[in-house]
């Protein structure tokens, strides 16, 4: 992404709303298709300030709250799972160095993550550790000069465009977070297989030694793994709770639009009770999920904890009902659905992929239950 926004407009549920019908739902489909997001349309999400909603006004962001973050993350769901993923992983590593960075490191970084010049992505997980963060196997050495990481890592979101990598890697003292320009001998693989995000440029990352100085380490000694990657992953996990809940809200206006067009036996779609079924688990999760989302935005807004078991509960649902609803688009679509150019087989197979990122369905259930052992889940 290179080109930079003269004056973003600021952004709100309904200009993203706006910007999503007009500009993302018409191509979202194409770059499914073509499995990657037009690097012109990710230079266009830029000019908007979009890549800079979550980072501060004395960087050139928008600042925007966890309510108005989170509705926004809503409305790019519902267009295109792969714009949004693009999006969250940003966000995360502005999060991330806002938050825990050096004066230096956020002056270094933050104006150009804002303008959206360079992509950032997110690298945590390897092929054999991805929900045992604990496991992971890269490495950060002590050398001369700083450090030399030693590793790769897997289906990293952005990965094939990214300007910034924010590493972990185990360290002496426990699991660090590094900053890895682009370059700097960091290869990148494409993965071009998925069974959805299709367009999320995700690229296996290998990095053989590669050194970085010792102001790339993100955060105090001893603190990242714990702190830092819960308050990082939360972030992420919210984004996605949000777009699942896009991705129910497409799949209810896909629906309603389908079976009010379609006629069978003589009869509209939608006249039939079983059609009226769908519909209404569909528009009840909307409803739910976007009470959930919205209490977990709130809690955020206020500065209280509270807030990161909020949002898994938000997540685990949004994410297990966008599955639902979208097998049910499907359905109600029948062999129209079935295609693969169609918006609700990209819903299908996008909402499969939220309930395994950001935390897999299973570890939410998890933490969720380990929660109320004894305790109300706040
Ligand atoms: C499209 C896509 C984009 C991604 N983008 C990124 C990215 O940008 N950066 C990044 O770092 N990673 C990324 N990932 C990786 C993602 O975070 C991992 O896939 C996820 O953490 C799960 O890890 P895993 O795939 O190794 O599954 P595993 O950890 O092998 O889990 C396999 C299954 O076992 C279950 N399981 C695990 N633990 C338990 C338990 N205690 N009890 C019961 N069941 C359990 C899981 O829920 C899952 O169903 C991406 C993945 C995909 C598919």
């Amino acid at each position: 992404v290179t080109q930079l926004a003269a004056q973003p407009t600021r952004i709100d549920r309904d200009a993203a709303r706006a910007f999503v019908d007009r500009e993302l739902l018409p191509v979202a489909d194409n770059f499914d298709a073509e499995r990657a997001v037009a690097r012109e349309f990710r230079e266009l999400v830029a000019q908007h300030g979009y890549y800079g909603a979550n980072i501060g006004a004395r960087f050139g962001g928008q600042g925007a709250s966890a309510l108005t973050w989170g509705a926004v993350h809503e409305e790019f769901g519902r267009g295109c799972s792969s714009m949004r993923s693009l999006l969250t992983v940003h966000a995360m590593v502005a999060w991330a160095i806002e938050r825990h960075g050096s004066a230096a490191q956020q002056e270094d970084w933050l104006t150009q993550l804002a303008s959206g010049e360079t992509q950032a992505a997110f690298c945590l997980s390897e092929h054999e550790a991805g929900s045992d963060t604990e496991a992971i196997g890269t490495t950060a050495q002590r050398v001369a000069d700083g450090w030399r990481i030693d590793g790769a890592k897997a289906w990293i979101t952005g990965g094939a465009v990214a300007g910034l990598f924010l590493v972990f890697a185990r360290c002496e003292d426990g699991i660090g977070a590094f900053l890895v320009p682009a370059g700097n001998e960091v290869a990148v693989a494409p993965v071009d297989d998925l069974l959805g995000t299709r367009a999320s440029l995700v690229a296996d990352i290998v990095l053989d030694g590669v050194v970085v100085p010792d102001a790339a380490r993100l955060g105090p000694r001893g603190f990242t793994s714990s702190f830092l990657l819960t308050s990082v992953l939360d972030v992420g996990r919210f984004s996605v709770a949000s777009g699942s809940l896009g991705i129910i809200q497409g799949c209810l206006d896909a629906s309603t639009d389908r079976a009010a067009a379609r006629s069978i036996g003589g009869r509209a779609l939608a006249d039939y009770q079983l059609t009226q079924a769908k519909i209404a688990d569909m528009a009840t999760a909307v409803v739910a999920g976007r009470a959930l989302c919205e209490r977990a935005a709130h809690l955020k807004d206020a500065g209280d904890p509270a807030s990161v078991t909020a949002t898994w509960v938000a997540k685990y649902y949004t994410s297990r009902a966008a599955a639902r609803s979208a097998s049910d688009a499907v359905q109600l679509h029948g062999a129209a659905g079935c295609c693969d150019s169609h918006r609700v087989a990209r819903y299908y197979r996008d909402a499969k992929v939220m309930e395994i990122i950001e935390g897999s369905n299973e570890l939410q259930q998890v933490v969720i239950a380990a929660n109320v052992r004894g305790a109300v889940v706040r």
